[in-house]
């Protein structure tokens, strides 16, 4: 019998390959850092959003080594069994009190919170309210929850506004990120909470990419001096913060509710007790020393000033610098030249960008030089100017 489930598989792995989109995966042989080792070359890193350098960070290292000689490794159940413990209770203590929210929940990824918050908030009477740009697992969280899921042009407030006040929905959900992965530009999230507040719905946001970098490092929630029980908070533990996992947070009833009924919290295995401790740690070294979230400032705004100077568009005030190149094609082979460059800076493509904006990912870092930063600006100008457009 002919396998047509494989078949059709092939057929799509061909499609990819004709389309330019085949993802393949460097394979690493080194820890994160401003430098990796790659394919035997030691190559610049602008595609980690390692944006504080914290993935090994002395500091970070020793949390994790300190727990897991305390604790061992695995968390062994679910949170709401035996899985939670001394370490993952600090972390959420820590977090609310850095984050300056009432009560925060430890989700085994940004991706599980996400999924778990939508789905514990809405039902099939609710409408979620998206931003066309929103990273996918907002998008999952909503489809998963089977609520009415209506999506708004990128930024277009006006237009949500419209589809706010046409709801006959008990339960409203806006949910956007802060940060938004692929371009780094800022959601209006003041304009959004006043959204909220007029039509009587929650606010998820979707921290990933603020946490660490705006605020002082306290997120974006502390970069616009916003507070409301309706906010629902999610910020990741994978990207600027060095580790692994996510927390929500928000008011204390709300965060009761996702620990009984977010089915990514309840039936999946706590994080390890190392990653919990890393977590606190982290929060802790950016309390303590600000000038780790300073250093990330100055190679933002020496990155900007450059490109400038240099005649690339930019548009970013965050970790996240776009170059937009349009075609897949160009801008892989873009990447390919600054690999041979010396820089290992991501091609990013369709599906993950809009069609016909493939670009180029740049992700800057505290950990990064001037002179790093200096050196990946001549590369892109060479590179560019090397795989004109077609
Ligand atoms: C990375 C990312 C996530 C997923 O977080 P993980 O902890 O990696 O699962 C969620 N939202 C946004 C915007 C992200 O960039």
């Amino acid at each position: 019998m002919a396998h047509e489930g494989l078949a059709a598989i092939r057929r799509g792995l061909e499609g990819l390959d004709r389309d330019g989109l085949r993802r393949t995966r460097r394979v690493l042989d080194s820890p994160q850092g401003p430098v990796v080792v790659e394919g035997g070359l030691a190559l610049a890193n602008f595609a980690s959003n390692d944006y504080l350098g914290l993935a090994n960070h002395p500091r970070i290292r020793a949390a994790a080594i300190a727990a897991i000689e305390a604790w061992g490794f695995g968390a062994g159940a679910s949170p709401i069994v035996v899985g939670h413990a001394r370490p993952h209770e600090e972390a959420e203590v820590a977090f609310a009190r850095f984050a300056g929210m009432p009560r925060a929940l430890l989700f085994p990824s940004g991706y599980a919170a996400n999924l778990g918050i939508l789905a514990a908030l809405a039902d099939r009477s609710a409408e979620v309210f998206a931003d066309r740009l929103n990273h996918a697992c907002l998008n999952d969280g909503a489809l998963l929850s089977r609520a009415a899921f209506r999506r708004y042009p990128h930024g277009d407030l006006d237009r949500l506004e419209a589809l706010l006040a046409a709801s006959r929905s008990a339960i409203r959900i806006i949910a956007t990120d802060t940060v938004f992965s692929m371009d780094g530009d800022i959601a209006p999230v003041a304009e959004l909470l006043a959204l909220a507040e007029r039509h009587d719905a929650w606010l998820v946001l979707d921290d990933a990419h603020g946490i660490g970098v705006l605020g002082e490092g306290r997120g974006t929630l502390a970069r616009f001096g916003l507070r409301s029980p309706r906010i629902v908070y999610m910020a990741t533990l994978g990207k600027a913060l060095g580790g692994y996992g996510a927390f929500v947070a928000g008011e204390p009833e709300l965060v009761e509710w996702l620990m009984q009924r977010a089915r990514t919290y309840v039936f999946s295995t706590a994080l390890p007790h190392a990653a919990a401790a890393v977590a606190t740690a982290a929060l802790r070294l950016l309390e303590e020393d600000p000038g780790i979230v300073e250093a990330l400032a100055g190679r933002i705004a020496e990155f900007r000033r450059a490109c400038e100077a240099s005649g690339i568009a930019t548009g970013s005030s965050t970790a996240i610098q776009p170059v937009i190149v349009g075609d897949s094609h160009r801008a892989v082979e873009v990447s390919a030249r600054l690999r041979a460059l010396g820089q290992l800076v991501p091609a990013i493509r369709p599906p993950t960008v809009p069609e016909g904006t493939a670009r180029l990912r740049i992700s800057l870092s505290a950990a990064h030089s001037r002179e790093q930063v200096a050196a990946l600006v001549a590369a892109l100008v060479r590179a560019l100017g090397d795989v004109p457009a077609r």
